[in-house]
């Protein structure tokens, strides 16, 4: 295959001056390896395959990619982001907005669990010409006819393994989505982790895509430590992880169970012990969500207790350790929630807690990455 251009620097894109400007005023000073790699391929219109580790700056590679591409005199929707959680599709629009502060772009956040009624009313005002959204949602305001879809010319799909996944639901959504996009619409996929079905599938909506994907030996990143604690046996885990908590404050630290009713098990038993922590997963209200989210951001609270709904993308650079306080149900699982830490460049260290039942998921997890 052709060798990939390489774009050392940012000027070195040829990007819109404004566009420029968001970038440095964000703070970005250089390129990472897989800016300086799809930013460009994204810009020039072919469909793209991206995968790079957690934390190496996928979300700007495609906004910038994006906000170069559309035309700002025109104010329909030209670019539509899906992503699989609320959390991440909101991260992703600030992202938008930021490095697009300078554009004067329209861009929302279009997801499920709030009224729309606000957003609505500023869409038929101002115009829309980019969504970050939600599967779910973003079907729903097309259906209403809320979204105008015809002018769409690139479809954005972070965490693209997931949404495309068998198991989630969201990969019908998606081909109905795609069947409301023009014929000529840009595909660009985005992930950290991408396997042999998953890329089959995108042969059937992508157009012989460009493709930078990672080796799975180095899909891992380097800078984050990973470790297990034998805890043998289910009833010593909270203990276990009593004893370490002194630590999890130091910066901030991300707990995580496979289940909705465990965390709401576990947050309760911490309180109850007088540890401070914050919890969230699906089944809250939004709201409390959006709450849990806010404090946890500005590090009010530095211990979240969640569930695979924060596996994915979220980026909250403090965070420095991760617990698996039950050791994930697959790889891809692994990879995304260890790389809550580490994010662009930092030291992360990620510590599992074993029983017996996860010996062998635990030597899965071995061939691929090496514990400690
Ligand atoms: P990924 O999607 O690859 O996991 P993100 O896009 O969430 O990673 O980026 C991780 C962090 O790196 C974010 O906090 C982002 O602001 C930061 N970042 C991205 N690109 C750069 C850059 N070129 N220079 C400095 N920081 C960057
Ligand atoms: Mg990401």
């Amino acid at each position: 295959s052709k060798k990939l251009k390489i774009s050392s620097s940012f000027e070195s894109m040829k990007l819109k001056d404004d566009l420029l400007r968001g970038i440095y005023s964000y703070g970005f000073e250089a390129p990472s390896a897989i800016q300086s790699r799809a930013i460009t391929q994204i810009i020039s219109g072919k469909d793209v395959i991206a995968q790079a580790q957690s934390g190496t700056g996928k979300t700007a590679t495609f906004t910038i990619g994006m906000l170069q591409a559309i035309d700002l005199k025109n104010k329909d929707l030209q670019a539509l982001i899906l992503s699989p959680t609320r959390e991440l599709a909101s991260q992703i629009h600030q992202v938008v907005s930021n490095l697009g502060d300078y554009m004067n772009v329209q861009s929302f956040a279009i997801t499920g669990g709030k009224t729309m009624k606000d957003d609505i009313k500023k869409i038929q005002r101002n115009g829309c010409q980019v969504v970050s959204g939600t599967p779910g949602r973003v079907l729903d305001m097309f259906k209403r006819q809320m979204l105008k879809s015809r002018n769409i010319k690139m479809l954005i799909l972070d965490e693209a393994d997931e949404l495309l996944s068998e198991t989630l639901g969201f990969k019908q959504q998606i081909y109905d989505i795609f069947t409301k996009l023009p014929p000529s619409c840009q595909v660009v996929v985005v992930s950290a982790t991408m396997n042999k079905d998953i890329l089959e599938i995108t042969k059937k909506f992508m157009n012989d895509p460009v493709k930078i994907l990672v080796k799975r030996d180095e899909i891992s990143l380097e800078g984050i430590k990973q470790y297990y604690v034998n805890v043998e046996r289910e009833e010593w885990k909270f203990d276990t992880l009593c004893d370490l908590y002194d630590s999890l404050t130091i910066t901030q630290c991300v707990i995580f169970c496979n289940s909705k009713k465990k965390v709401d098990w576990l947050s309760q038993k911490l309180i109850q012990n007088n540890f401070a922590i914050v919890s969230m997963h699906g089944d809250m209200e939004q709201d409390e969500r959006d709450r849990v989210m806010n404090e946890f951001r500005t590090g009010q609270s530095r211990v979240l207790v969640s569930t695979d709904v924060w596996a994915r993308g979220i980026d909250v650079q403090q965070v420095s350790l991760v617990i698996n306080y039950d050791l994930c149900e697959n790889l891809e699982n692994y990879i995304h929630r260890i790389g809550r830490s580490g994010r662009f460049g930092r030291k992360g260290i990620a510590i599992n807690f074993i029983t017996k039942n996860d010996v062998l998921l635990l030597k899965q997890i071995e061939k691929i990455i090496k514990l400690r």
